[in-house]
């Protein structure tokens, strides 16, 4: 028998419903997310290549939602990685929002006034082929306890800071022990009010949201929002709209930020469809953000003249409150900037 690492024996004798189970169990192989899906064999070499890039990774409860032998799914493009990813492009880059120079201390990004990014978890449940991370030296913003009171001692002493934002990689890969302790750590801190989670586990596998979460979710001082990102109305599925309401229940804003994707979302239907089934989940849209120019993603591209005449159609189509913000992250700008 293969002696398998403490968290992974874990993650197997796990219940298969668990999310743990699941996150261990994702597809992480290019030519069985190809087969299962019946493409093509002409696709294997593309995913291969890519995927020797930024490895393949797709939950069951994700891959689910995407049609067979459907190679322009919305869902699937955003997961099988192609040849084109090895191609470069000129302006496209590995760090392309610098947050290299805004780490005051391990795991936490101080970029924007009154508001931390804290790295929680170095990994996500699904690898998204056009993510602005993928290139993110994770391994080294993954902070032990011990290493996280640097954090939070920066926190601590710095009163202008009233919103703690947990990131990643996806901050909910991390255990409810963890987050717990840190979330409690957290509001010790008296000028903390908000806490806010970016977070696409709720979306690709819903059984995130169990009863550990929302224990120590329901259970803190800070106010609580969090912030989903789901690209096209097909993520959203009843598991998703049952775990959606669970933490609407726990007392937590709901948000959605999206990016606009060539092949996924470039479209006013699939864009209008997308805010109106989020709002029937209780999600309001926050941000649409057009591509950051990360190497490996310029066929997700497109182009801002494109993206600001998409988002003046879709004016017509919903009310002011289902209309999501377009930005773009211009590094050393002292926020989002509206396009
Ligand atoms: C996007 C981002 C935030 C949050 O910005 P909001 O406009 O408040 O959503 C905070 N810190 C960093 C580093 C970010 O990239
Ligand atoms: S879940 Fe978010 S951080 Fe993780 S790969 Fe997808 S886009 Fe990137």
């Amino acid at each position: 028998m293969i002696v398998a690492s403490d968290n992974h024996e874990r993650a197997s004798q796990a219940q298969p419903s668990s999310w743990q189970h699941q996150l261990s169990h994702a597809i992480r192989d290019p030519k069985l997310l190809c087969q299962r899906l019946g493409l093509d064999d002409a696709w294997l070499p593309g995913a291969q290549t890519g995927h020797a890039l930024f490895e393949v990774r797709v939950p069951e409860a994700y891959f689910k939602r995407i049609a067979h032998n459907a190679p322009d799914d919305p869902l699937l493009r955003q997961v099988l990685p192609l040849g084109d990813e090895a191609l470069a492009r000129p302006g496209y880059v590995t760090d392309p929002l610098e947050e290299a120079d805004h780490r005051p201390a391990r795991g936490l990004i101080h970029k924007y006034a009154g508001r931390v990014l804290l790295i929680a978890s170095p990994t996500c449940a699904v690898n998204c082929r056009y993510c602005f991370r993928r290139h993110f030296p994770y391994s080294e913003n993954a902070p032990s306890r011990a290493q996280w009171q640097e954090a939070l001692d920066y926190l601590r002493f710095e009163p202008s800071i009233t919103e703690a934002i947990l990131s990643g990689g996806d901050p909910l890969a991390a255990s409810d022990r963890q987050l717990a302790w840190l979330v409690n750590e957290l509001e010790a801190i008296p000028h903390l009010k908000r806490l806010r989670i970016h977070t696409r586990l709720p979306v690709v596998i819903p059984d995130r949201v169990d009863s550990a979460l929302l224990g120590w979710l329901s259970n803190t001082r800070l106010q609580k929002v969090l912030v989903l990102h789901i690209n096209h109305a097909n993520e959203i599925d009843p598991a998703v709209i049952d775990a959606c309401a669970r933490l609407k229940a726990a007392g937590v804003t709901l948000l959605n930020q999206s990016v606009l994707l060539r092949g996924v979302n470039d479209e006013v239907s699939a864009l209008a469809t997308l805010s109106e089934r989020l709002f029937e989940a209780g999600v309001l849209p926050y941000y649409l953000h057009v591509l950051d120019p990360v190497q490996g993603a310029a066929h997700f591209d497109v182009p801002d003249d494109e993206a600001r005449a998409l988002v003046t159609r879709l004016r017509d189509h919903l009310p002011g409150f289902l209309m999501p913000r377009l930005v773009r992250e211009i590094p050393g700008e002292a926020s989002k900037t509206p396009l």
